[in-house]
């Protein structure tokens, strides 16, 4: 290496690390395959979807839609939502599928209506009345559907009898803009608009191929995007010389994820590369260093004659990628959750009013539980007694009195805290892995699919080919150490 410089390999900081949901020991790994979109390729989302969002909007123009003067609202969707189309409605649910959130179309509804509407609805993902927003294409359409939800409530919409006929004619403009390929025509001619290009990417890809990783890049693109986006994507970055294609060990573009995972399609080999002419895959299978169209998982393990556990799969969308990897193969599974570097940077600069809150919500805990107990105190008292018989109760219903006021006096010093929590990120979603307190229903789908999750693929350059990513102890709600409370359950009557 003389007269080169080695990168350094530190960290720079929380929002570039891997997290680790089970335990993956990278070293044990013997090839890696990667999705594009949105993971070895990162776009300027805002940007993307404003195109989409566009593209969406013309499409219901010629239906005669009004949609004249709207515009993408970025602040308005965000991943890990989930779309009610029975209702018309955006719902943000915790980790038991509980509905915590609510939007009727660009409405927030109220707590009241909320629980009302969904206190005995659990989001589940086998009902098709709820579509889940699983990766950030889905922003634009999601964003158009709200808004659409505000015309037809209006009247504005004549011809349509539903937000479920709403919706899927929204969706089907955006994917008629997708076989139109005009969106990505778009794309192609100015990719440097749309690619948020990464340059440790590389590094990191070739540390892996370093450490004897096969490499293959399994995307749902057809091969001229492919082609192109990692051309636009990579070449700049690379050695004079070397292109994308000496990345990668093996290519399989156009893949049907994710049936690709549950081993019944067919595989072409694209044997004139410039114009894609394609010939079936042989009796023989893949073959390392070329490029092929369709064909399943199993072709790539008989390949190598690898699988199961040997094979880490990383990729961006939930379901396509990372569920059906994981469930039919049981190959190890990466997300990449771009969203993290945005949430962590949230969260430390919150710090100080977190520690607050939360210093706030135990003295909170703490005057309940007095509260509750002198509360049956005087119960029990009175059901001896008689109620307002018995002077010596009189002093506990003083405290009574004070710990009330001394309650809605913390609820007002809580009340912006809790807001601004609420507010990070997203102002109107608040943190996508978080609903409230608890996990959100996207944070359990990640916990678990997901061996490890990081926000972008480059951050392997920081771990190394050869870690050994070690899951946390998880706590349990018992494993809970700063217990204030009194356990005892006995009141000190004479400090009342
Ligand atoms: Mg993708």
């Amino acid at each position: 290496m003389a007269g080169k410089t080695i990168k350094s390999l530190t960290c720079p900081g929380r929002e570039r690390e891997i997290f680790c949901n089970r335990t993956l020991n990278l070293r044990s790994l013997r090839a890696i395959g990667y999705d594009m979109d949105y993971t070895l390729i990162q776009y300027n989302t805002d940007a993307w979807e404003q195109r989409s969002y566009e593209f969406i909007q013309g499409k219901l123009e010629d239906l005669g839609w009004p949609v004249q003067g709207l515009e993408y609202r970025s602040d308005l969707i965000v991943r890990g939502l989930v779309l009610d189309i029975e209702r018309g409605n955006i719902v943000k649910a915790n980790r038991f599928g509980y509905v915590m959130q609510a939007y009727h179309g660009t409405q927030r509804l109220k707590f009241d209506k909320q629980r009302r509407r969904y206190s005995r609805t659990v989001i589940e993902f086998r009902n098709p009345r709820f579509v889940f927003l699983n990766t950030l294409f889905s922003l634009s359409e999601a964003c158009m559907f709200a808004q659409m939800v505000d015309k037809l409530d209006a009247g504005e919409i004549k011809d349509i009898v539903g937000y479920e006929e709403l919706y899927r004619t929204v969706h089907q403009a955006l994917d008629e803009s997708h076989a139109e390929g005009v969106l990505k025509e778009e794309i192609l001619a100015e990719p440097e608009a749309f690619i948020d290009r990464d340059p440790d990417i590389i590094q990191a890809l070739l540390d892996q191929k370093q450490a004897d990783k096969k490499l293959v890049l399994i995307t749902n693109s057809d091969w001229t995007y492919t082609k192109r986006i990692m051309e636009a994507g990579f070449d700049p970055e690379l050695p004079e010389g070397t292109t994308w294609r000496d990345l990668f060990d093996l290519v399989i573009v156009s893949a049907r994820k994710p049936s690709f995972f549950d081993g019944s399609n067919a595989g072409f080999e694209v044997v004139e590369e410039e114009q894609g002419l394609l010939s079936p895959v042989g009796i023989q299978g893949l073959e390392e260093g070329r490029v092929y169209v369709g064909g399943n998982a199993r072709m790539v393990e008989e390949l190598w004659g690898f699988s199961g556990e040997q094979i880490l799969y990383v990729g961006d969308h939930i379901y396509a990628d990372v569920q059906a990897s994981k469930s039919l193969l049981r190959w190890r599974t990466a997300l990449v959750l771009r969203e993290r570097e945005g949430e962590i940077r949230a969260l430390s600069g919150f710090r100080a009013e977190q520690a607050e809150l939360t210093s706030l919500m135990l003295k909170k805990e703490e005057l309940e539980s007095t509260f509750d107990r002198i509360r049956m105190l005087v119960r029990r008292g009175e059901a001896v007694s008689g109620k307002g018989k018995d002077p010596k109760l009189e002093k506990f219903i003083v405290k009574l009195n004070r710990i009330r006021s001394e309650l809605s006096a913390l609820d007002k010093k809580i009340g912006p805290y809790a807001k601004a929590y609420g507010e990070l990120l997203n102002p109107n979603w608040g943190l996508v892995l978080r609903a409230g307190n608890d996990k959100s229903l996207l944070a359990r789908q990640v916990e678990n699919f997901a061996d490890i999750y990081m926000s972008r693929v480059s951050n392997f350059l920081y771990s190394t080919p050869y870690a050994y990513l070690r899951s946390k102890r998880s706590t349990l709600p018992h494993d809970r150490e700063d217990a204030s409370l009194s356990e005892t359950g006995v009141i000190d009557l004479d400090t009342l």
